[in-house]
């Protein structure tokens, strides 16, 4: 049964946010700004996740995540370093284009943007310092809960408390929140893992992402800002399968550069890695139920996909975008933010969406990670297909903005 609230004395904010990446951040910048308070905690150290060495990932934030991002108020401070995408384009194992998606077939100035994850971190934090109603906690873990009638207690390691109407869960794929919530998950390993890093290159990149499947899994090279020396860069995520000793990312540089070489287009000219290599294992993992008493998970505390189409933090932003705005609406009309038919609806509008994603993600890695005859020659012809058909290239095109129909965004 639960308790009566705590009288001992802690952190007291309207939400508490387990984890600080980019979905929780995120999301504690939309609800301060818009007077809800929230206390956010993250156990990694701010000034250690801003290092190159943290995370040599780039993320393609899609038309409908720059928006969410924009109401938490951290776009202004990255949009010089946001690099646009104005041409995708799909080989096969290097094969000439099969499918062209360009800016001009849809009224905006970019088919989405290549953001550093340390770059979009580092302006977060910047936001949520700046936000009086925002308490950034950390480092710090989590490590346990206590559930009252009208709250939830957030137990610290350091033997804090904080306290909430509502507990949200954005700690991630191993989510701590969601085991405590004794929520069960579905899931596998891709047996594959994302090599990721930066590149330079001799010529400009013309604002172009490519997506090269191959047979290991997809080779994409992401457009990135030129670095302060005037450098053309972009980011690569090598997927691979195969034993870990034998992973690209113990090549030789000298061998991982001529590979390089080998993969990229001639129009980039010479091809150089600048800097780490990084190792991703490749998971999908989906929670039964996003919600509990007072709590819920946001992004991949309840669902974690396959890189394969960049979606997986642009799905997370769709879930704090619905969740933001239910308990913003519901801190104005002065209503419980922890009630049962909030959480009911954040879960209603938002998990036919996630599984649509990792489903779909899950069978484009499946039809493009297959090497079998007749398997490659429909798929060829399934990429032509939607080439010669306006209607179908803008669908997929919109899917990818995070602007279509399925992206449980207001267009
Ligand atoms: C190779 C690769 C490429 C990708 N590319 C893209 C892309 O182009 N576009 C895209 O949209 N997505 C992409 N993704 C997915 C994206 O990176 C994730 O969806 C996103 O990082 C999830 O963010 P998050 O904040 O939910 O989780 P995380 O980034 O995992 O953050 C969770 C945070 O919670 C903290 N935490 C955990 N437990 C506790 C605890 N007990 N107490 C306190 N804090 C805790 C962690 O330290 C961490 O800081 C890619 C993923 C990979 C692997």
């Amino acid at each position: 049964m639960a308790k009566t609230k705590n009288a001992q004395d802690g952190l007291e904010a309207d939400v508490v946010i387990v984890g600080g990446g980019h979905a929780g951040c995120t999301m504690a910048a939309i609800l301060a700004a818009n007077g809800v308070s929230v206390i956010c905690i993250d156990q990694d150290d701010p000034a250690a996740t801003l290092k190159h060495a943290f995370d040599g990932r780039t993320t393609a934030i899609s038309f409908g995540s720059r928006r969410v991002i924009g109401d938490a108020g951290a776009w202004d401070d990255l949009e010089d370093d946001a690099c646009p995408i104005r041409d995708i384009r799909i080989t096969e194992s290097g094969s000439p284009t099969l499918l062209k998606f360009l800016t001009e077939e849809v009224r905006s100035p970019a088919l989405g943007w290549i953001v550093e994850n340390r770059l979009l971190r580092l302006s977060l934090y910047k936001r949520l310092a700046a936000l009086p109603k925002a308490r950034h906690i950390a480092p710090a873990k989590v490590g346990g809960f206590e559930q009252y009638q009208d709250c939830v207690s957030v137990l610290l390691e350091d033997g804090r408390t904080a306290r909430g109407q509502i507990v949200i869960g954005a700690d991630g794929r191993a989510s701590f929140t969601r085991q405590s919530m004794e929520i069960e998950t579905r899931g596998w390993s891709y047996k594959q893992r994302a090599i990721v890093c930066v590149v330079t290159h001799e010529n400009p990149h013309e604002n172009v992402a490519i997506e090269d499947f191959r047979s290991a899994g997809p080779f994409a090279i992401l457009p990135m800002m030129d670095d302060e020396e005037g450098r053309h860069r972009s980011s690569v995520v090598w997927t691979e399968h195969g034993t870990e000793r034998e992973s690209a990312l113990h090549w030789d540089e000298e061998v991982f550069n001529i590979a390089l070489n080998e993969r990229f287009p001639d129009f980039y000219g010479h091809v150089r890695l600048s800097g780490k290599r990084f190792s991703y294992p490749l998971t999908l993992i989906h929670a039964h139920d996003y919600i509990g008493d007072r709590m819920a998970l946001v992004a991949d505390a309840a669902h974690g996909i396959h890189p394969i189409a960049g979606q997986g933090l642009n799905l997370g932003l769709r879930d704090i975008a619905v969740l933001s705005r239910l308990l913003i609406d519901a801190k104005k009309r002065g209503q419980d933010l922890g009630a049962p038919e909030l959480l009911q609806e954040y879960k209603r509008q938002r998990m036919l969406d996630n599984m649509t994603m990792a489903g779909a993600t899950d069978s484009l890695n499946k039809l493009f990670s297959n090497d079998i005859g007749p398997v490659r020659m429909l798929r060829t012809l399934g990429l032509s297909m939607v080439q010669q058909i306006p209607p179908a290239r803008r669908f997929f095109m919109k899917q990818a903005m995070g602007i279509g129909g399925l992206s449980g965004l207001k267009k």
